[in-house]
């Protein structure tokens, strides 16, 4: 029997978001062994309890308060949200953050053979996915009339097959689409993995909890956007510095052996800001540069 003291998480079970996300549950400090097959893993440091489950099945548990929190592609949550909705079932929950994996789009592709002119080509037209809520969602504004087709897997292969003239279906590279024959024409979603909770009142000891997990969550994904740099550079550039690259924490100033006028300097910043700003830091001088991965940054 489950423990009601304890906060319950619903994640993939075995897919493409279930490497990365028990990476994430990891670095938070979770001591849970995910890789055997049980559906529910105690975490023993922690009151949670992980429940491993087909993605499909998130929303559901989230939107019927069984799991206080999940984390879930927001394409699969969104499309379920609108097949709730047309049930009239409840379809609240409460977006915590991105996570920043799991990126991808919800994408129509048509047959590379085919010319495509706009939207109004999909007109009356066959279209498989296994995202009817979300397309026709989409379509609706344009005033598309279409057939959908449902499909749950190899979506891909129903033009060739002569099932549908279109697809709609998640990519990330478009790889696949182009190894059976298909061309991406139109995004009509944007995704990633979410952490989402319940939308009901939740105890204070389990928002306590959910609040320290936040934290660390937050952590985790600053430090993997984050770099540690050290520089040397004139104590004089170091307002022109600092306009190139914003910090995150108060930056550390050392002195440096044998130098007068040259500082050490260490600062946190996002790392694509600094790669982009790196050839004009060395114009105002900058030299000897570090750059640091960091594990975590915990405020
Ligand atoms: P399950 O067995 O849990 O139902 P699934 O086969 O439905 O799994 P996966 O293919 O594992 O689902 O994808 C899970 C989620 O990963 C997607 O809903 C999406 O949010 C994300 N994702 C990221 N990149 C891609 C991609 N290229 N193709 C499909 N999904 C992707
Ligand atoms: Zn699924």
């Amino acid at each position: 029997m489950l423990d009601h003291n304890r906060l319950r998480i619903a994640i993939q079970k075995s897919g493409r978001l279930s490497n990365e996300t028990s990476k994430l549950l990891k670095s938070c400090g979770l001591k849970v062994n995910l890789k055997q097959q049980r559906l529910i893993s105690f975490v023993k440091n922690m009151p949670i309890d992980i429940l491993r489950v087909r993605d499909d099945d998130i929303p559901g548990l989230i939107m019927e308060g069984v799991v206080d929190l999940g984390i879930i592609g927001k394409n699969v949550l969104e499309e379920e949200v609108l097949n709730r909705l047309s049930k009239g079932y409840n379809a609240k929950y409460i977006i915590l953050r991105k996570l920043d994996f799991g990126l991808c789009r919800l994408s129509i592709a048509i047959p590379i053979n085919k010319d495509y002119l706009g939207l109004n080509s999909l007109q009356n037209t066959c279209i498989a996915t296994s995202y009817p809520n979300l397309l026709k969602k989409y379509l609706d504004q344009y005033n598309i009339k279409f057939k959908s087709c449902m499909l749950n897997g190899s979506v891909e292969l129903a033009p060739r097959v002569g099932l549908s003239d279109a697809i709609c279906d998640l990519v990330s590279t478009g790889a696949t689409l182009e190894a059976n024959g298909i061309k991406e024409v139109e995004v009509i979603y944007n995704s990633q993995a979410c952490l989402v909770q319940r939308y009901d009142k939740i105890s204070i000891f389990k928002q306590t909890i959910i609040n320290k997990l936040l934290k660390r969550i937050k952590g985790v994904i600053q430090a993997k956007v984050s770099k540690y740099i050290t520089l040397h550079i004139s104590s004089k550039k170091l307002k022109q510095v600092f306009t190139l690259l914003p910090y995150i924490h108060s930056p550390t100033i050392l002195p440096l052996i044998g130098e007068t006028e040259k500082v050490s300097l260490h600062i946190v910043c996002n790392e694509i800001l600094f790669w982009e700003r790196i050839e004009k830091l060395k114009l105002l001088g900058a030299s000897s540069i570090l750059v640091l991965p960091i594990e975590k940054i915990m405020e």
